[in-house]
């Protein structure tokens, strides 16, 4: 998977690589043969949901530009793969989820794999995690129309929130970074995520 689907197809962080080699995919998919785990597709979570494809994850983890000591906001637990790969690169992670079984399945993985710098919200990740505002990264993992306020609000100066945006057909990954009243605008590959929906599950 790192060498052909990642590396081959333009990924060259190598904390990016290492840290997708290290993490083992099998473990959020269910009913799912572990060979299959591997394959560079979207995979069925429970939910309605997917995990998203391993280019994919890669490709947003490398445009946050990880070097170790960020704290990261993640909107969309999901499994939890994207939140062990965030883990892995950065000091703390906060992540939020609307489906408290998703949520509760995620941490229950991701405390077995003894990742402890990790925090689970349930709710609506429209509204973010004021308490820990502002941070210095922040990942949406599912497709809005445009960014919510409140969680550009809550990144800090400097910093870059990566996700898709657009209409539920066409999408733009997208990576932003804040510089005071501007926004710096990274239009990275075209995608299709599940939507990112308003409200409590
Ligand atoms: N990153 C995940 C895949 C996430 S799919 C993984 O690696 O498995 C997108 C997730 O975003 C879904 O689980 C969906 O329930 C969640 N989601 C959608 N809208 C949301 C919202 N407003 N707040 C929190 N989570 C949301």
């Amino acid at each position: 998977m790192v060498r052909q689907d990642l590396r081959g197809r333009g990924i060259r962080d190598e904390r990016v690589l290492d840290a997708m080699g290290r993490v083992p995919r099998e473990v959020f998919v269910d009913r799912v043969r572990p060979s299959d785990a591997y394959g560079d597709r979207a995979l069925p979570i429970g939910c309605d949901q997917t995990i998203s494809q391993p280019f994919m994850v890669a490709l947003m983890t490398e445009a946050l530009g990880l070097e170790g000591d960020e704290r990261v906001l993640e909107i969309g637990t999901g499994s939890g793969y994207q939140t062990a790969v965030l883990a892995e690169l950065a000091r703390e992670v906060v992540t939020i989820e609307r489906h408290a079984a998703l949520s509760e399945e995620a941490a229950r993985r991701l405390d077995a794999l003894g990742y402890f710098n990790i925090r689970f919200v349930v709710g609506d990740g429209s509204l973010g995690a004021p308490q820990g505002a502002p941070y210095d990264r922040i990942l949406i993992t599912a497709a809005a129309a445009d960014c919510p306020h409140a969680l550009w609000d809550q990144l800090r100066e400097g910093g870059v929130l990566v996700g898709p945006f657009g209409s539920s057909a066409s999408q733009w990954l997208e990576a932003r970074r804040k510089r005071g009243d501007r926004v710096e605008v990274e239009y990275l590959v075209e995608c299709r995520f599940v939507p990112f929906v308003v409200g409590e599950s």
